[in-house]
């Protein structure tokens, strides 16, 4: 294997390490912990394992957790208002609501309602506006991690052709908007894209978020390339692979990400970041 292995775990080990100190900072500064909550509508199986991390991870980095546990039949403005109580709370510096919600919420009036400076995904439009225009603000967690993975290789990213497969408003759009900013001439392919393979193979640096174990073969893969692989699928032995097929495209890349270890780990410690941040703000 030709390629370095960009250990997501290690990076956001190395991140919660320094939320853990930040919190110590501040509390010897007379500071209060930051707050996460996290509210979670109805029983959806894979959700309240992310919940469940979400609160280990603060709970390791000394961050005040509160977790917000709504039944099914919960009604939008009942949610809402829950929204509007964690918006006014002072001790409350990060609002999450998991999706996916159930069908007779509006997800988008919810994030909406999220006070911008707490809306510690970064889905609020308020802050993919000031993500779109370069302007500071908070990051959707996905793309920001990968964000700070590409920056540990030390590669330059200016003026590299990056290649996104997927154009979700958590994912792929983000990640366009991180890399422009980065000075990337960006393509965005989705599921109406002609030609993936050429396009893939003319990257520099690819980021892969998709859902479809095996889409990206590895000879898509331009020797000494970036490759960034987001998905996360269980294959017919029920193990979690990404997009790529990690092992040709090691062959063809510097750099690669692997799934698990990759951009999971990485996502949840951007959270953490994010937190600490709307806390700082907030002081
Ligand atoms: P999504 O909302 O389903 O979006 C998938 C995107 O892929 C869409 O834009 C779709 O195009 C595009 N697509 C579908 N088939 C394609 C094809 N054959 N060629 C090119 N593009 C195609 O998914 P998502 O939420 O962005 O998540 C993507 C993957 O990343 C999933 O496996 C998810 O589990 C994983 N994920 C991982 C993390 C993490 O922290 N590790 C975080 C978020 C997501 P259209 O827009 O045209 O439909």
């Amino acid at each position: 294997m030709a390629a370095e292995i960009i250990d997501g775990k290690a990076i956001a080990a190395d991140l919660r390490r320094e939320a853990r100190e930040a919190v110590e900072q501040r509390l010897s500064q007379g500071r209060r912990r930051p707050g996460l909550a996290v509210v979670l509508v109805g029983e959806d199986g894979p959700s309240q394992i992310y919940v469940k991390h979400k609160r280990r991870d603060c709970s390791e980095v000394g961050f005040v957790s509160e977790q917000h546990d709504l039944p099914a039949n919960t009604s939008e403005q009942e949610l809402l208002a829950c929204v509007d109580a964690l918006n006014s709370a002072d001790h409350i510096d990060g609002v999450l609501v998991q999706t996916p919600l159930p069908e007779h919420i509006d997800p988008h009036s919810v994030i909406n309602r999220i006070d911008p400076a707490k809306d510690v995904d970064g889905f609020h439009p308020e802050n993919v506006g000031r993500l779109a225009l370069g302007l500071p603000g908070l990051r959707s967690c996905t793309p920001q991690g990968i964000m700070t993975m590409l920056a540990r290789t030390g590669r330059e990213l200016t003026g590299l052709d990056a290649v996104i497969l997927g154009r979700s408003s958590i994912v792929g759009r983000p990640m366009s908007l991180e890399l422009l900013n980065a000075g990337c001439t960006i393509t965005v392919c989705h599921s109406r894209t002609q030609g993936l393979a050429g396009k893939v193979s003319q990257a520099d640096l690819v980021v892969a978020a998709v859902g479809r174990e095996g889409l990206v073969k590895g000879d898509w893969i331009k020797p000494g390339a970036a490759v960034i692989d987001v998905g996360m699928n269980r294959n017919a032995d029920g193990k979690v692979v990404g997009d790529v097929d990690f092992q040709a495209a090691a062959e063809r890349a510097d750099w690669i990400s692997p799934v698990p270890g990759g951009v999971g780990p990485m996502t949840r410690a951007s959270l953490l970041r994010n937190t600490l941040s709307a806390a700082q703000a907030a002081d």
